[in-house]
């Protein structure tokens, strides 16, 4: 796999590459207060991509105090609504002039092809700021009718404060966007922290901020560990609230780290999403769907369709679809053209994930596709449909996050309904069937913050995106995400 041929990078990329990394704090970039730095990798080849400094909980301290001096007293805190929506689309535009080289930026970092990159990745990380920026002008309170005679009362939504934000390695640009976009729409200032295997977007982003016009401490981007870096922002007193992508463990870890200042928290964090076939549905539309379901971003996805329910008349006609697809997969670099699926992004997750494998074979699973890693050099792990599988099993039960199907069989519509939300996540769902009247019936049952009826992994800035259960707290995207950067004021005046 090492010797296929790859796209030559951008000129800007190598330059980037060759830069130092460093961190945004109140506008400028500057070393880590220890000196320390770390290493982010090229997951195909398991090669050091760059060197990038090591934020810990000093360094966040020094941005916390940025980010609420910018918030109370700096530039940012005199914008009007229509400054801060005119540099969110200004920002927009510098990542779609730049799409080409963050498509092969986000590609090196993580792995994915960028042929996937360049149309998913950085078209949608626009798009959301560009949604965002519109919403600038129009976070609005209103007025009530209290029952108390010669008063008047309304409401103000002012922004939540200084936040900090966690975001992981599967999405590196878009979980930027998604967590930048409202936060500076909403007027609050921010301190990101990338995840340590996927750091470099996120930075090259920091750049484009500044030539954006974005005033000094508005953001602020610390690379780092998250169990230095991420655990002091999690922790800070300073901080007013915190917005995290990642683990439902690590989730669980935040939630105990922000109780010190009760500061606001929003979760986005695992999925074991179920995907409902009837036998009723388009089989060539089905196979084409459930794969891609589980395989996008190599089943690094929280919404991955990971439990493939199919209704017994047509199990083995859409699972061997569905595995014949798998086996054809290519598997490459991200940066070859050829390229289908690439590879993991770290040996941590290739190894978890063959773990994964291991148990499920020894539980009496049974591959159909795949079912092991690929090659010697990156992090290779091959497109795998399971079948033979029990509910107890742990490759049903929990988050594999990576390119790994189980899929079941049923007869009774009521039956896997029960199997679909028999799990502790509740992040997405989808359902295939020409019955319009189940689908609807299934939509309102199932226990899922996203239900796709003949589609699957459908995102729009528009739409509201997060969990029940232990999938999340909150909702983002939409209007919605306003609720989790906005506090409302009720004022009221004796008139
Ligand atoms: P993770 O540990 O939850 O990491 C997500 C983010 O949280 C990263 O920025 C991470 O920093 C940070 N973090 C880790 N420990 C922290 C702590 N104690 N306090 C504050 N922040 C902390 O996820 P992962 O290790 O990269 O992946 C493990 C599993 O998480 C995956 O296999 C998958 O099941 C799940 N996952 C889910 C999503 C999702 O979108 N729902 C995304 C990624 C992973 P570091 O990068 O420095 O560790
Ligand atoms: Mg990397």
């Amino acid at each position: 796999m090492s010797t296929i041929q790859q796209i030559p990078l951008a000129s800007s990329v190598e330059r980037f590459l060759k830069g130092p990394k460093r961190m945004l704090v109140d506008g400028a970039w500057t070393d880590s207060a220890s000196g320390k730095t770390f290493a982010t990798y090229n997951p195909a080849n398991g090669v050091v991509l760059a060197d990038v400094v090591e934020g810990d909980q000093a360094d966040i301290n020094r941005a916390v105090v940025a980010a609420r001096k910018a918030l109370t007293a700096g530039r940012w805190a005199t914008l009007t609504p229509s400054d801060r929506g005119r540099l969110l689309w200004r920002l927009a535009e510098l990542l779609e002039e730049h799409a080409e080289e963050f498509a092969q930026l986000e590609s090196l970092d993580n792995g994915k092809p960028f042929s996937v990159a360049r149309v998913a990745d950085v078209p949608l990380s626009v798009d959301h700021l560009r949604y965002m920026a519109g919403w600038a002008t129009k976070i609005e309170g209103s007025t009530i009718p209290i029952s108390v005679p010669g008063h008047l009362a309304w409401t103000v939504r002012e922004p939540v404060g200084v936040v900090g934000q966690i975001i992981p390695w599967n999405f590196p640009l878009l979980m930027a966007a998604w967590k930048l976009g409202p936060a500076l729409a909403a007027g609050c200032t921010v301190v990101l922290k990338p995840a340590e295997q996927t750091p470099l977007s996120a930075l090259r982003l920091g750049e484009l901020i500044l030539e954006a016009g974005f005033p000094a401490g508005a953001v602020n981007i610390v690379p780092g560990f998250g169990e230095t870096a991420g655990a002091a922002l999690a922790a800070h007193p300073g901080v007013d609230k915190i917005a995290f992508t990642g683990s439902t463990d690590v989730g669980r870890i935040i939630v105990r780290s922000a109780a010190g200042n009760l500061k606001k928290v929003s979760l986005e964090l695992g999925g074991k999403s179920p995907n409902i076939v009837f036998a009723d549905s388009d089989l060539t539309t089905v196979v084409e769907g459930a794969t891609h379901a589980i395989f996008f971003n190599h089943g690094q996805c929280c919404t991955a369709g990971s439990r493939l329910f199919v209704e017994k008349k047509i199990f083995d006609r859409v699972v061997e679809g569905v595995a014949e697809k798998a086996r054809r997969i290519r598997l490459g670099p991200g940066l070859s053209p050829d390229t289908e699926m690439g590879p993991l992004v770290s040996e941590e997750q290739q190894t978890r994930v063959c773990g994964y494998l291991d148990s499920g074979f020894a539980e009496g699973a049974r591959a159909l596709a795949g079912g092991a890693k690929r090659g010697d050099a990156g992090y290779f792990v091959e497109p795998t449909v399971l079948v033979d599988t029990r509910p107890e099993m742990k490759v049903v039960r929990e988050e594999i996050f990576g390119p790994v199907v189980t899929a079941i069989p049923f007869t009774d519509p009521e039956e896997v309904l029960l199997s679909a939300n028999e799990s502790i996540y509740g992040l997405a769902a989808a359902v295939w069937t020409r019955d319009v009247s189940r689908a609807h019936k299934l939509a309102a049952r199932l226990r899922a913050g996203t239900v796709w009826v003949n589609c699957y992994n459908v995102f729009d800035a528009a739409l509201p995106f997060g969990g029940y259960k232990q999938s999340g707290w909150g909702r983002e995207m939409g209007r919605e995400v306003f609720n989790l950067y906005t506090e409302t004021k009720a004022v009221c005046l004796a008139l």
